[in-house]
């Protein structure tokens, strides 16, 4: 691989582990990465290889149809679920005691294997919780 690509493949995998909870679409990476002149051409050729090697991993988000990116902490995070939160898209990590005891009562309860690794429960965090209360407060 050429040197340059080398360069840019590091500068987009640094970006994304400096961001670790929270995701990214190609463009928003593009955006970030411009003063490091990787192209968005660059990212998009990155991105896929990156993905390929499991390294990070697509995060969908409702209501849009581009795709979303985060890096993957690949050993952590296959010991525990992922929680989403639909309003911002940070990501949140379950603690393992807690992953163990959602997986034992859903293998229990429903004679179900869930598997971690892939399992993303959606919902709304604290903070974007809060904002919405704050929203309607200042409305009313
Ligand atoms: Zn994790
Ligand atoms: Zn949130």
């Amino acid at each position: 691989m050429p040197q340059y690509a080398t360069r840019q493949r590091k500068a987009l995998l640094q970006f994304l582990q400096a961001h670790p909870d929270e995701r990214f679409s190609a463009r928003q990476i593009a955006d970030a990465l411009e003063p490091e002149g990787v192209s968005l051409s660059a990212v998009y050729r990155n991105l896929a290889a990156l993905e390929t090697q499991g390294m990070i991993r697509r995060a969908p988000k409702g209501g849009s149809n581009e795709v979303f990116y985060r890096f993957t902490q690949a050993d952590a995070c296959k010991q525990h679920l992922h929680l989403s939160c639909s309003q911002c898209g940070k990501t949140f990590h379950m603690d393992v005691p807690a992953t163990n005891s959602l997986a034992e009562q859903v293998a229990m309860s429903a004679d179900f294997q869930l598997d971690r690794e892939s399992t993303v429960l959606y919902g709304v965090c604290g903070a974007c919780a809060n904002e919405k209360k704050a929203e309607k407060y200042r409305r009313t």
